[in-house]
C-alpha cells in the first residue's frame, strides 16, 4: 500500500515538476497545478486501465492467461491466479473421485438407480437398467412408474414404506426361461430415493431345488419305512407259522437295505458337493481301479443272474491301462465307473449283453465307456436323467434296488475331475454311457 502511495505522490510531483517547467516563469503555479491534474488524471485512467483488464480476465479467461502486472493490482492478480488453480485442483480431484464412484457403482453386481421427488430418474447403473428393461441415454428424467409398468412395483412406488422388497418377472423372463428380479427402496435426501435391483432367479431356483430335494428324500424314506412298520406291526400282532416270520423277516431286510444303499448315496452325494476338487497330487494306477470295478460288476452280475434262463453276457475289455496312473479321488472314480456298470446290469434283462471298456486314447486321455443291450432311454428323458431322483420308469427302478441318485453321482464325479459324461441311447436297442477323463489327469509310466 506504502509503495502505492509513494508512486502516485511521485508522478503528482513530476506532473507539477513538468507542468512547471513547461511555462513560463511567471505561470510557474498555475504550470505546476495543471501538471499535478493531468498526472493525477492520467494515474487514474492507467490505474483504471489496469483494474478493467484484471477484470476482464477474471470474466473471460481462464486462470492461466493472467495479465502480466505490477504493483497492487499485480499482487492481486497472482492471488487470484493462485486461488484459481487450487480451486482447479479441487474440481478436478472431485471429478476424479466422482467417477470412480460412479465406475464402483456401475462394477456392481446389483443394480442401482436414483429417484428424485416426482419418480423421475436421475441416474442409474447399467445392472439396473438391464434388470428393469431402461435404456440409459433414452430414459433419463423419465418417470419410473411409466417404463417399469408391473402392477405390483407400482403398488410399491406409491406405498410409502419400503421395509420389503418386492419382486417381479424381469425384461427377458420366459415361462421356459424364468428371470426374477428383485427391487427395494431406500429413501434419502429431500423425497428422493434409491432403488437396488437384483436379480434372483438362480436364489429362487436353488430355494426350489432344495424344496423338491426335501421332499424327494422324505418321500423316497417314508415308503420304506412304512413297510417296515406294516411288517413290525404284523409280527407283533399275528401269530404267524415259522416260513411266513421267515418271509416276513426277509422283505423287511429288504426294506431296511434300501433305506441304507439310499443314505449312502445321500451321503455320497453331499460329500461330492462340500469337498474341495480332486487335486493333481493323487496317482492311482490305473489297473488297479479297473480290477476292482470289473470285480464289482461280475459278482453284481452273478447275483442278479435269474434261476432260470440264459445268463447276461458281461464283457470287460481294457487297454492301455497297465503303463498309467490316473489323477483325482480313486473312491469317487470307483464310485462314478460302479454306478455305470450297475445300472447296465441292472437295466438290462437276462441274456441280453453289456460291453465295458476302458481305453487310453491316443490324444492322452482315458475313456470308459458302458454299453447295454437293455431298454434303452427315449430322447426326451437323456437331458433328465442325471438330476437327482429322475427315473424313467420308477417301479422298474425300485425293483431293481435303485435310488435314482446313482447318475446324479456319476455326472458330479466326471465334471469333478474335469471330465463329460455322454449318453447315447435307442428305446428298445440299448443305451452308452460315456465318459473320459483329461490327459491332464492321466500320466504314464516309463516302461
Ligand atoms: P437308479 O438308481 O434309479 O438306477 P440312476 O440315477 O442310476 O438311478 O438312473 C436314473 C434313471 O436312468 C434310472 O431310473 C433309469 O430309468 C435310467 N437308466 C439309467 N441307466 C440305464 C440303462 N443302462 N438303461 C436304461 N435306463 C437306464
Amino acid at each position: 500500500m506504502l509503495s502505492r502511495f509513494l508512486t502516485f505522490v511521485a508522478s503528482l510531483l513530476v506532473g507539477a515538476f513538468l507542468g512547471a517547467i513547461a511555462l513560463p516563469e511567471r505561470l510557474f503555479w498555475q504550470g505546476a497545478c495543471t501538471g499535478l491534474l493531468v498526472s493525477a488524471l492520467f494515474w487514474f485512467c492507467m490505474d483504471l486501465i489496469r483494474g478493467l483488464s484484471v477484470l476482464h480476465w477474471l470474466q473471460f479467461e481462464g486462470a492461466k492467461d493472467a495479465p502480466t502486472q505490477w504493483g497492487l493490482w499485480g499482487r492481486v492478480t497472482d492471488r487470484i491466479r493462485r486461488l484459481l488453480r487450487e480451486r482447479d485442483r479441487e474440481n478436478q480431484a472431485s471429478a476424479q473421485r466422482l467417477q470412480q464412484f460412479l465406475s464402483a457403482i456401475q462394477a456392481s453386481p446389483n443394480g442401482v438407480l436414483l429417484l428424485d421427488a416426482q419418480d423421475r430418474i436421475e441416474w442409474c447403473n447399467e445392472m439396473a437398467a438391464q434388470h428393469l428393461g431402461i435404456e440409459i441415454a433414452r430414459d433419463l428424467a423419465q418417470l419410473i412408474g411409466n417404463l417399469v409398468r408391473d402392477p405390483d412395483f407400482s403398488a410399491y412406488l406409491h406405498r410409502a414404506q419400503y421395509e420389503t422388497e418386492v419382486v417381479i418377472a424381469g425384461r427377458d423372463h420366459r415361462p421356459n426361461h424364468p428371470v426374477r428380479i428383485s427391487l427395494q427402496m431406500f429413501p434419502y435426501g429431500e423425497g428422493r430415493r434409491l432403488l437396488l435391483t437384483r436379480d434372483i432367479t438362480a436364489i429362487e431356483q436353488s430355494e426350489a431345488m432344495r424344496r423338491d430335494f426335501v421332499a424327494n428324500v422324505s418321500h423316497e424314506i417314508r415308503t420304506p419305512l412304512t413297510v417296515l412298520a406294516g411288517f413290525v406291526e404284523t409280527l407283533q400282532n399275528l401269530p404267524l407259522s415259522e416260513p411266513e416270520r421267515e418271509k416276513y423277516l426277509g422283505l423287511m431286510s429288504q426294506q431296511a437295505q434300501r433305506m441304507q444303499t439310499l443314505v449312502q448315496d445321500l451321503l455320497t452325494l453331499s460329500r461330492l458337493e462340500g469337498s474341495p476338487l480332486p487335486t493333481h497330487q493323487e496317482w492311482i494306477p490305473a489297473l488297479a481301479m479297473w480290477h476292482s470295478c470289473e470285480a464289482e460288476g461280475r459278482a453284481l452280475s452273478s447275483l442278479l443272474k435269474p434261476p432260470e434262463g440264459p445268463a447276461q453276457d458281461v464283457v470287460f475289455e481294457a487297454s492301455g491301462l497297465d503303463a498309467c496312473e490316473v489323477a483325482g479321488s480313486r473312491t469317487e472314480l470307483l464310485s462314478a465307473m460302479s454306478n455305470l456298470v450297475s445300472n447296465a446290469i441292472r437295466y438290462t434283462p437276462a441274456g441280453g449283453r453289456v460291453h465295458v471298456s476302458c481305453q487310453l486314447q491316443e490324444s492322452g486321455q482315458i475313456v470308459f465307456a458302458v454299453e447295454d443291450s437293455g431298454p434303452g432311454i427315449a430322447p426326451e428323458h437323456i437331458s433328465r436323467i442325471t438330476e437327482r431322483f429322475y427315473r424313467v420308469d420308477r417301479s422298474r427302478s425300485r425293483e431293481t434296488g435303485g435310488t435314482g441318485l446313482g447318475l446324479a453321482i456319476v455326472k458330479h464325479v466326471v465334471q469333478r475331475h474335469g471330465g463329460h459324461l455322454t449318453i447315447q441311447s435307442v428305446v428298445g436297442q440299448g443305451s452308452r454311457f460315456a465318459f473320459e477323463l483329461p490327459a491332464d489327469r492321466v500320466h504314464l509310466l516309463q516302461p
